[in-house]
């Protein structure tokens, strides 16, 4: 390779061979636009020929990925809400609830258990089981994200996940919170995950469900495809195959997750209306509280309903 190719920047787009079996190309699946945000362009998934698997490509570069993650990124919320500033952050502590509720169904956190977050965020959850169970926690995310006060305490590591310096590290709990459908190399990371479980440990992930009730009701403006940031849109059967190559044994499988499914109904309407204009978020609030009251008899039942997201969870037995 020439000096000047390796000078050169990064190009935008860049295509990308099928997550599961390598084959190149794709048919034309669905075409996205960042209904969240309201940036600029068109981005295209296609279905793998051979295996199936849905999946962005071409893939914007991880060079200029990063731009599409800036601070009103909505899991790294830096947003200022005002007066709602407290319903939020209930919101939120509501979220790390369910996510320990789930957890807490397989394995009894206690203060000699070691506990990674894949995708950590701001890293509310981790201090959550450090706080209420005394767990030593660490923490990846490509973002670097150590000066939030909730990580404050918590191992953290910036970069990818498969290149973290985890060494010989091994955990009794490895948790990927929509992590997975963000990644460049999922079958790396999911590797990666078996390396540093302990014998018997689990990994839980969490995924938007694209044979879920949600992607019928609002296709293009689906809000799991958040793209660009989204890689892989996973059904029921790759996520399970996904796994299932990595090695890991599965243990149970939830058609919903810890994140509430009324956010997709919620935004996958307002995506509908706006046509790829963007969410002003603090406008839509209120509405959004509204609303969720609103949808209540129906969100009674989410569990049932195959709505908008799936968990896995799975353990490494050898
Ligand atoms: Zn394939």
């Amino acid at each position: 390779m020439s000096v000047a190719v390796a000078t050169a920047p990064a190009p935008f787009y860049e295509d990308v061979a099928c997550y599961g079996c390598g084959r190149r190309g794709g048919r034309a699946f669905i075409d996205a636009q960042d209904d969240l945000t309201g940036k600029p362009g068109t981005f295209h998934f296609v279905t793998c020929e051979t295996c199936g698997l849905a999946f962005q490509n071409p893939r914007v570069s991880l060079d200029h990925i990063r731009q599409f993650y800036d601070d009103d990124y909505i899991a790294h919320r830096k947003t200022n809400w005002g007066v709602l500033n407290a319903a939020f952050n209930r919101a939120m502590n509501q979220l790390d609830a369910a996510k320990d509720r789930i957890v807490s169904r397989y394995i009894g956190l206690n203060a000699s258990s070691a506990v990674l977050d894949v995708g950590c965020g701001v890293g509310t959850f981790l201090q959550r089981l450090r706080q209420r169970y005394g767990a030593a926690v660490t923490g990846v995310d490509f973002k670097n994200l150590a000066s939030y006060p909730a990580l404050q305490g918590t191992e953290f590591h910036c970069g990818l996940f498969y290149e973290a310096a985890l060494a010989d590290r091994r955990f009794d709990l490895v948790t990927m919170w929509h992590f997975l459908e963000h990644d460049y190399d999922p079958m790396r990371s999911l590797r990666t995950a078996h390396r540093v479980l302990k014998r018997g440990g689990y990994l839980v992930i969490e995924v938007p469900r694209l044979d879920s009730v949600t992607f019928w009701m609002f296709r293009d403006r689906w809000p799991g495809l958040q793209a660009p940031q989204h890689t892989v849109l996973y059904d029921r059967a790759h996520l399970l195959a996904f796994v299932e190559r990595a090695d890991l044994e599965i243990v149970d499988y939830l058609p919903y997750g810890a994140f509430p499914a009324y956010f997709y109904l919620f935004t996958g309407t307002a995506f509908l209306m706006l046509k790829g204009r963007g969410l002003n978020l603090k406008r839509a609030i209120y509405p959004y509280f509204l609303g969720r009251v609103l949808a209540a008899p129906v969100l009674a039942f989410e569990k049932y309903l195959n709505l908008a997201m799936h968990t896995v969870i799975c353990r490494r037995s050898q």
